[in-house]
């Protein structure tokens, strides 16, 4: 397998601390895998990582089909199939037609991430209903959609053995403010804490049936959706005061916390969430005294 160290992709960015060196176990071989949003940033990241631990993925887009299948050309290039698949994840009739495609070219599904998601910032009180119900729709509504068309195709094929202990895996893109309240993106911070107890109950229903379902929470990720939290020196630092561990986080960490909560090596943990935030979530603000 491949060493690829990660490097981040921008040029010289803020953020030089040094990063490790990981490769992934191939341990998801034979388990076709979908991500939405998966043409930017922490989707991207993870469709290229579970084709590295050995998933054919469907890489789900809903603008830039250039980026989508720049996307599936690198994950042909680690000897996986790749299919591109449009729609919006909001919107039921998009929803059911992706997976029945991708159901149909693949033959199944093993891993279903559902990872698209966008912010609409804007005062409370300036805050418009469209605002809210875009957000609302895509980053909560969007996850019920896409885990429920996953979940009734885990249920139909049941647990393959050679495959996996467990009938399928889904894995909900949540965020450190599932828990840490924002000012200024009520309807972002309400997405995720509804994330939260939508994976939370998700998985309650469905252990019974071999079914894990968890969270994965980012802190701050280097992608499109916070550019200018990270990308001149003084954003940077002042970001870092956030971040005990004291460097961003790249994509590549959050995609190999998915890859193993995909795997058998995660095969008693369901219902949680994993937080890759650097200790962003440690109350930093406490570390000199409180
Ligand atoms: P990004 O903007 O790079 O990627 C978001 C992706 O979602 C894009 O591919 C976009 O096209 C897609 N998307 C948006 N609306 C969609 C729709 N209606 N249907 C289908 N796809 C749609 O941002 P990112 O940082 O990679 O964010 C990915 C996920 O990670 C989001 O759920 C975000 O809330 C979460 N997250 C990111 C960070 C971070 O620091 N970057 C931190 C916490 C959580």
């Amino acid at each position: 397998m491949a060493d690829l160290s990660r490097k981040p992709d921008s040029p010289s960015p803020p953020g030089t601390e040094p990063l490790p060196k990981v490769s992934y176990p191939e341990f998801l071989r034979g388990q076709p895998a979908i991500v939405t949003g998966a043409n930017s940033g922490i989707g991207e990241a993870v469709a290229i990582g579970l084709a590295r631990a050995g998933c054919d993925v469907a890489v789900n887009y809903v603008t830039h089909p250039e980026t989508a299948e720049d996307v599936a050309h690198k994950i042909e290039g680690y000897g996986r199939k790749a299919m591109v698949v449009k729609a919006d994840v909001s919107k039921e009739d998009e929803v059911e037609t992706m997976f029945k495609t991708v159901i149909g070219q693949f033959g199944t599904l093993h891993v279903s991430v559902s990872n698209a998601g966008l912010q609409k910032d804007s005062a409370f009180l300036e805050m418009t209903l469209a605002e809210w119900e875009t957000v609302i729709g895509i980053n909560l509504t969007g996850q019920f959609l896409c885990q429920r068309a996953a979940a009734r195709e885990f249920l139909r094929r049941g647990v393959v053995e050679d495959i996996s202990v467990a009938a399928g895996k889904m894995i909900c893109m949540s965020s450190v403010h599932q828990t840490i309240p924002w000012a200024g993106h009520v309807n972002y911070a309400s997405s995720k804490g509804g994330i939260k107890l939508l994976m939370e109950s998700m998985a309650q229903e469905l252990a019974p049936h071999r079914i894990r379902v968890n969270g994965i929470a980012p802190g701050a990720i280097r992608t499109p959706i916070n550019t200018a939290a990270w990308n001149t020196k003084e954003a940077y630092s002042e970001l870092m005061t956030l971040v005990p561990y004291k460097r961003i986080g790249e994509p590549d960490d959050i995609a190999q916390a998915a890859a193993w909560l995909a795997s058998d090596h995660a095969d008693y943990v369901t219902g949680t969430t994993l937080f890759v935030d650097g200790g962003m979530t440690l109350y930093p603000g406490f570390a000199q005294g409180g």
